[in-house]
């Protein structure tokens, strides 16, 4: 999954992004309404986490925006989640009645946020289901385990994370550049054949059948994936 925070307070945005990273999402950040739109327009976010006081004017603006925007990059249904001050009530609502989907208040326990931001993405994809299960084949988003007829697979974070992103809109093709922007942040370099290589060690791991590639397009897991 990819995120992008949008705090102006230095010190609670890179705590935020150390953890999110421990569980393997990538994430951007951006310090004001200028910037966070900027980066909306750039690249497709799975999430974003927004504070509402930012240095160049109200985070409901960038929602109003993001909700009001045509079809494309922003994608206006991004789930976003806002963090408040526990005396914003008024903003909160505000926040929540223009289209924001759910709101911590600060401080708050990073994985009760991690454990929300796992509820938006499965509500966002139409599931009620926290594990993905298909063919033999079982997913866990929270717990980042894999298990293949009942065995364990051990996983590295990138391979996860493209197994989970394909999953996610299985069996819908997705191509290497949009598997590549779930799993890296602007600052973090690439190989080229960064997804082909965790492709490859998956079809190792899980076997041939499950990861299926269209060719010239990407990759797609089938309904019938066995
Ligand atoms: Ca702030």
């Amino acid at each position: 999954m990819r995120v992008l925070v949008v705090e102006d307070d230095e010190g609670i945005a890179a705590g935020l992004q150390a953890h999110l990273r421990q569980l393997g999402w990538a994430v951007d950040l951006s310090d004001s309404v200028a910037m966070a739109w900027a980066a909306l327009r750039a690249e497709p976010f799975d999430l974003v986490l927004l504070d509402l006081g930012l240095r160049d004017g109200d985070g409901t603006t960038l929602l109003g925006r993001l909700r009001a925007a045509p079809e494309g990059l922003p994608a206006p249904d991004t789930p976003v989640l806002i963090m408040t001050a526990r005396d914003q009530v008024a903003s909160r609502i505000a926040a929540l009645d223009m289209g924001a989907d759910d709101y911590v208040t600060k401080p708050f326990d990073p994985d009760e946020l991690a454990a929300r931001m796992r509820a938006l993405r499965r509500r966002a994809a139409g599931r009620a289901q926290p594990v993905l299960a298909f063919g033999p084949l079982r997913v866990d988003p929270a717990a980042r385990t894999v298990l293949l007829d009942g065995q364990p697979v051990v996983l590295s974070a990138r391979e996860f994370g493209v197994l989970l992103a394909l999953a996610e809109v299985r069996p819908r093709v997705l191509s290497r550049a949009q598997i590549e922007a779930k799993l890296y942040n602007w600052d973090q370099a690439l190989d080229s054949n960064a997804v082909e290589v965790h492709v490859h060690h998956l079809r190792r791991k899980l076997g041939d059948g499950v990861i299926r590639t269209l060719r010239g397009v990407g990759y797609f897991i089938p309904e019938d994936s066995a």
